[in-house]
């Protein structure tokens, strides 16, 4: 094919992609520019989650009617008006990209009166080019009516999830904006249902009351700036009792504007360091304030991204505001240096063990008490082989250490075995034989069906996973716009916090880290949130269980993280160490 130039409406079809890819990316710019235009009230309605139709409608300072051609052309814009304007930005959109790059993907209507007018006048786009236009009344203020999005355009539709998480996706950028924007009053109905509301009175804890819950947001502390930080930083963070398995309520903006930064989400995560077990995230809704010349937005052109000029200063600034915030809530508890300060004395390998029997083993934060039935769970495993080449000797138990190790005797020295490491082992072999047999594990169905709130992320991972969780006997099912249903667990499950058992094992699906497959990180996640806590109180029974389980198993020296699960003090090693030797 020869070079050719494009025709328009492809062109602007292609470019239209990098800033609209889903129905809450049309909600974002409209928002956006409703805010820009200084509304006091927005309102957000879909129908299909927006598939069918997107309506935003604002009560701000209007277009006048014959600027609305304009206000379609792909880089027209009336908040910026050269490249320095952008060292002082104030607006949320200055692209100027947004309403020509939805006029591509979507048939809209824009109805606008400036306060001054006495009516409205409408526009509507046939794709980049105008069509029907005309006057109308209506209340001073914006309203953008956008349907059939991506009709036009199979392979984005593709991409689309189901109506449900659309609309969540959605009710995110509705909320961040409220959070954002805490006087502007900001609603979203999704057929004709109201899924969110701000009240606009400017509190921004009612706004969080709304996202997360009430008792969550009563709780969560307020973050200052910190005098010695470069940057201010400010808003909530939750108290280190309080956390999830994944970053979903962590909410970051920056001047304003909602971002994604792993600069500062690592900040918040930095400032917990030592607070929160490994795997949990806090809460945060966080502003940093830094000076526009500083900061550069116009990264992507969905402008979720930011560069920080001085990358350092912006990491610090929250990471110190939110750490002083923790500290002076509770005395952060120095940790304990004992492990490594043995671990470097021991003057030779052959010691080492030995050293670390007189480390106190709880050096982790405990984790709830309670009885686990593994004898009941050990009883029932059938061995799959006789331990091999790999495997454990027959061992005796001798009791419990520290209450997280149990001590055992084997015929070669002395064993000790990390009980939430051995238990997790057995369960993840366990699980994934279960896997390779396709018939699945033993199932406890729930006696009512448990309804679960999932974030837009965790839908998606569930839509994907839903029939790898159901291989290892976690059932959902979809139930109404965000909820879903979980009807059963795996019995091996037996006393575990179901909505976190899920969410690890969702976000575990995600992000298999270094498994090879999805389905190992699922059984990993599973079988860690199952196993027995460092900590909690062991009968010899358990133990004894344990140990056989662990002998029995195929691959019983390391966990699924690649933690050993057993140290061994060898009859030759004690007898060196008491001076037996000649
Ligand atoms: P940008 O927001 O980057 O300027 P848009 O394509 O989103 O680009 O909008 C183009 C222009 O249309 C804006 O600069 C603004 O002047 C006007 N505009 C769009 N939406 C509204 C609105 N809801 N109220 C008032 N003016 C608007
Ligand atoms: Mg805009």
């Amino acid at each position: 094919m020869p070079i050719r130039v494009l025709p328009p409406e492809v062109a602007a079809g292609i470019a239209a992609g990098e800033v609209i890819e889903r129905p809450a990316s049309v909600v974002k710019e409209l928002v956006d520019n409703a805010l820009d235009a200084g509304a006091r009230s927005i309102a957000v309605e879909l129908e299909q989650g927006g598939l069918a139709r997107i309506r935003v409608s604002d009560d701000g300072s209007g277009i006048p009617p014959d600027e609305l051609p304009l206000a379609f052309t792909r880089h027209a814009t009336s908040k910026i008006a050269s490249l320095t304007d952008l060292d002082a930005l104030s607006t949320m959109g200055f692209r100027g990209e947004a309403l020509a790059s939805i006029a591509a993907t979507a048939r809209v209507r824009l109805s606008s009166r400036p306060a001054d007018a006495s009516g409205a006048a409408y526009l509507e786009m046939a794709g980049v080019s105008a069509g029907a236009s005309g006057t109308e009344p209506a209340a001073p203020g914006t309203t953008v009516t956008v349907e059939s999005l991506f009709a036009s355009i199979p392979a984005r539709l593709k991409f689309l999830r189901s109506v449900p998480a659309e609309t969540s996706r959605v009710r995110a950028v509705v909320q961040r904006a409220a959070m954002a924007f805490p006087s502007v009053r900001l609603r979203l109905r999704a057929d004709g249902r109201t899924l969110c509301e701000s009240s606009g009175n400017g509190e921004l804890r009612d706004v969080m009351a709304e996202v997360f819950d009430p008792r969550t947001a009563a709780a969560l502390l307020a973050v200052a700036p910190s005098p010695r930080a470069p940057y201010a930083a400010h808003g909530f963070v939750s108290p280190p009792s309080m956390s999830r398995a994944n970053r979903t309520g962590m909410h970051l903006f920056v001047n304003g504007r909602a971002i994604s930064s792993r600069t500062l989400s690592v900040a918040v995560e930095e400032a917990y360091r030592g607070l929160l077990m490994e795997g949990r995230y806090p809460l945060a809704v966080l502003f940093l304030q830094v000076p526009p010349a500083e900061v550069d937005v116009n990264v992507h052109p969905n402008k979720r991204e930011v560069r920080f000029v001085r990358d350092a200063d912006a990491f610090s600034s929250v990471q110190r505001a939110v750490r002083e915030t923790l500290v002076a809530s509770e005395p952060v508890p120095e940790a304990p240096m004992l492990l490594s300060a043995t671990a470097a004395a021991a003057p030779a390998p052959g010691s080492m063990f030995m050293s670390g029997l007189t480390v106190p083993g709880a050096s982790g934060p405990l984790p709830e008490p309670g009885p686990v039935g593994i004898a009941e769970r050990a009883v029932v495993y059938a061995p799959a082989q006789p331990s091999q080449q790999a495997g454990l000797p027959p061992l005796r138990v001798l009791g419990q250490v520290a209450g997280a190790y149990i001590a055992a005797e084997g015929p070669d020295g002395l064993y000790l075995i990390d009980q939430h490491a051995a238990h997790e082992s057995v369960l993840y072999y366990r699980l994934l034989a279960a896997w390779v047999g396709g018939q699945g594990p033993a199932v406890q169905p729930l006696l009512e069906p448990l309804p679960l709130e999932l974030s837009p992320q965790e839908q998606e991972a569930a839509e994907d996973a839903r029939e790898e969780l159901g291989r290892y006997g976690v059932s959902l099912e979809p139930f109404g716009q965000e909820a879903w249903l979980l009807r059963s667990l795996p019995a091996l499950a037996r006393r575990v916090d179901p909505r976190r058992l899920v969410a690890e094992a969702l976000e575990a699906h995600q992000h298999p880290g270094s498994y090879p497959a999805t389905h190992q990180a699922v059984a990993a996640s599973i079988a860690c949130h199952s196993a027995v806590r460092a900590g909690q109180v062991l009968s010899a029974e358990e133990m004894e269980a344990l140990g056989r389980a662990l002998v029995e198993e195929a691959n019983p020296q390391h966990c699924p993280h690649g933690r050993p699960t057993t140290l061994r003090v060898s009859t030759v090693a004690l007898a060196r160490e008491f001076g037996r030797t000649g």
